[in-house]
């Protein structure tokens, strides 16, 4: 696999390039230099899913990896379903949180890990990362239990609600959990000042698989191919897909699917009060405001991070403009689409509900519309509960957790005990 960095065209690497290093010069976001469409589509959705995936993930890698090697890192990494649920005849769920930490994030962030382990090659990594919740969970259950690399996470203490943080802080042995007694900024800015720390980048082989890595993109493609698996084939010609979107990473990989040939007909990017890329497709200038707190908190991005790889799909003529349409979802039109989806029998939380409002108002007679449930209604227990008013049982990852004690150490918000406390503990 060639890819090329699309702020600095002339920094290049190969596939394991991209994953170590995560982000290019000049903080560029790394693009594959072609992709090659399957042109036996209905073959390969016929086939079961993990085999599928590695045969989608053979297309981009190419030779770097063999057929066997990426056939382990799929099957070790989707180990669990990606089924799509009829909301009525024409509409369905893409439901992507049936992994351990309950979020579609577990698909990247497995794939991820395994590429690293493997690619890594028994050399020592440490993966440091801040979450305010979600990230840090599907980050921690994906690393966990793999040799020579070491996981530690830091997050705002009593800033994220137990039950998440019980999600990532309980499960020990190579994943350490560190609550500072300060905010999520505060978390970020120890991670940025570690990065910048020669003797611990380079004595701890700092890593810090972040969202924009190429790996996480790659694995996210094919749960669309997935999706349309599950669809008959005269659905296949005529689908709309409508993705939930923050740091828009989800809506990349659907545009990477196209391009690999799976017939999607338009996208829909949904996203919530934080609003700059509807705008920007509307009136051609880039203007983010200041983030705004919405229900669908994953998605409160104001500046999302993978935007430029879209861009880039447009800008290049590989799609055309008019295949997209962006639509931001207010937070009563948000609950109003709650109930809507309880009202046929399928009950949602806030980030897919977003996406459904969204579909709706693009999806013309005739057309198949795919939302993507990107979170379990439980890990939003309390806003589903509250515009439902009906109760939402714990599934069994939270349930399991929920007695467990949390193994998270605390410290102040100050780097040298941190940088003391690594130098301790790894
Ligand atoms: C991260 C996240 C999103 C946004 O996905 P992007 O790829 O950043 O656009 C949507 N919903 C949930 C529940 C998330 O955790």
């Amino acid at each position: 696999m060639h890819l090329y960095n699309l702020k600095v065209p002339s920094d290049q690497v190969s596939f394991e390039q991209a994953v170590k290093k995560g982000l290019g010069q000049d903080m560029g976001l790394y693009f594959p230099s072609e992709f090659k469409p399957f042109d036996n589509i209905d073959t390969l959705l016929e086939m079961p899913f993990v085999e599928r995936s590695a045969k989608v993930l053979q297309q981009l890698i190419g030779d770097e990896l063999s057929e066997d090697v990426i056939s382990e890192l799929v099957a070790n990494a989707f180990v669990f379903p990606a089924p799509l649920a009829p909301v009525n005849d024409h509409i369905y769920c893409l439901e992507l949180f049936h992994g351990p930490t309950l979020a579609f994030k577990d698909f990247g962030a497995r794939f991820m890990a395994q590429c690293l382990s493997t690619l890594s090659k028994g050399q020592k990594i440490t993966i440091l990362t801040a979450t305010s919740g979600d990230t840090g969970a599907a980050v921690a259950h994906a690393f966990h239990g793999i040799d020579n690399i070491d996981v530690v996470i830091l997050f705002p203490k009593g800033k994220i609600s137990p039950l998440q943080e019980k999600l990532f802080s309980t499960l020990g042995g190579n994943i350490h959990t560190v609550a500072i007694e300060s905010d999520f900024d505060a978390c970020q800015h120890l991670v940025k000042t570690a990065f910048e720390d020669k003797d611990v980048r380079e004595g701890l082989h700092l890593n810090s698989a972040n969202s924009i890595n190429i790996s996480r993109l790659m694995a996210q493609i094919c749960y669309y191919f997935e999706a349309f698996s599950q669809l008959n084939k005269v659905q296949r010609e005529n689908t709309i897909v409508s993705v939930p979107s923050g740091n828009f990473g989800n809506l990349t990989a659907a545009m990477f699917a196209k391009m690999l040939g799976l017939p999607i007909k338009r996208f829909v990017a949904a996203t919530n009060l934080n609003d700059t890329v509807p705008r920007f497709w509307a009136s051609g200038e880039w203007k983010p405001n200041a983030t705004v707190a919405t229900m669908s908190n994953a998605m409160d991005v104001s500046q999302p991070n993978n935007w430029p790889r879209i861009q880039a799909l447009f800008d290049k003529g590989m799609l055309n403009k008019d295949i997209l349409s962006a639509v931001s979802i207010d937070e009563d039109y948000t609950q109003l689409a709650m109930r809507n989806l309880a009202n046929e029998g399928y009950v949602s939380e806030p980030h897919a509900a977003v996406a459904f409002k969204a579909l709706t108002s693009q999806l013309q007679d005739g057309e198949t519309g795919i939302f993507l449930g990107t979170a379990h209604p439980a890990k939003f227990r309390e806003t589903v509960e509250n515009v439902l008013g009906q109760p939402i049982a714990l599934p069994e990852p939270l349930v399991e957790v929920a007695d467990k004690e949390s193994l998270s150490v605390p410290l102040p918000n100050d780097y040298q005990q941190l940088k003391q406390h690594l130098f301790n503990i790894l």
